[in-house]
């Protein structure tokens, strides 16, 4: 059976992140953020992570050469065997070009974006708080803890990204615009497009993107049994 292969597209604040943590544990393969990856270089200051840096406190891209490689070590990991979650890449047809060369014959590749209003995004990312120990992302606006700046469930004191500033976030829908969007069209013009709602309950979403990905792969079954390809 060949791999899962799922990128999530969206602009920032769409909800990649929350989506790609919540169907990991439904399809048992793994989460893979390149923007997680690149804020963990940063704090250790590896030389990526210097690079890095000067072009995400700008809201831009990172280089496609330092992306591709996290990516590329990252994905030949044991746990990717069965598949892997992309949040965050590609985020450039040319990432998209070279993503291509490590697909294998056999991967089912979902391409899935998860629609949004960039009005509301602005709230949403300006008042997120996330966990550095387990991951939760909050919302002062929605979906505040309990107790203000603490996690609700490991405990860990919240942080808030740097980026998440009002005037990055222009930026940063900017670069998505201009950068990212173009592969709606590359994807779709390759049969693998589909497009889930974003701005309704988080469960929704997931049994949105839940239901693509069974009911494509049940189709490819029905399909070969059928005698087809
Ligand atoms: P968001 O999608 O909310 O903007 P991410 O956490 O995915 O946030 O990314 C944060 C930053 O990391 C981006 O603004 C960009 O500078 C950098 N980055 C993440 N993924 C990529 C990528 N695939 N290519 C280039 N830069 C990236
Ligand atoms: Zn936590």
């Amino acid at each position: 059976m060949g791999r899962k292969v799922l990128i999530l597209i969206g602009h920032p604040g769409a909800g990649k992140g929350t989506q790609a943590r919540a169907i990991m544990h439904r399809l048992d393969i793994p989460q893979i953020s390149t923007g997680d990856m690149l804020r963990e270089a940063v704090a250790k200051k590896t030389s990526f992570g210097r690079e890095a840096k000067a072009r995400m406190d700008a809201g831009q891209l990172v280089s496609d050469a330092i992306v591709n490689g996290i990516v590329a070590e990252r994905i030949a990991r044991d746990d990717c065997k069965n598949g892997f979650i992309l949040d965050g890449y590609p985020r450039t047809v040319h990432q998209a070009e070279t993503f291509n060369t490590y697909l294998k014959k056999d991967d089912h590749l979902f391409v899935i974006e998860i629609g949004a209003n960039s009005d509301d995004l602005t709230k949403r990312l300006t008042g997120r708080w996330i966990c550095p120990g387990c991951g939760e992302i909050y919302n002062t606006y929605s979906r505040a803890p309990k107790v203000e700046g603490v996690c609700d469930v490991c405990g860990w004191t919240l942080f808030h990204r740097s980026d998440d500033r009002e005037d990055l976030v222009r930026e940063r829908f900017g670069t998505y615009k201009e950068e990212t969007y173009p592969l709606v069209d590359y994807y779709q013009q390759r049969g693998v497009y589909h497009r889930v709602e974003g701005p309704r309950p988080i469960e929704d979403v997931t049994k949105a993107i839940l239901s693509i990905v069974e009911g494509v792969a049940k189709k490819n079954a029905d399909s070969s049994r059928g005698g087809g390809t």
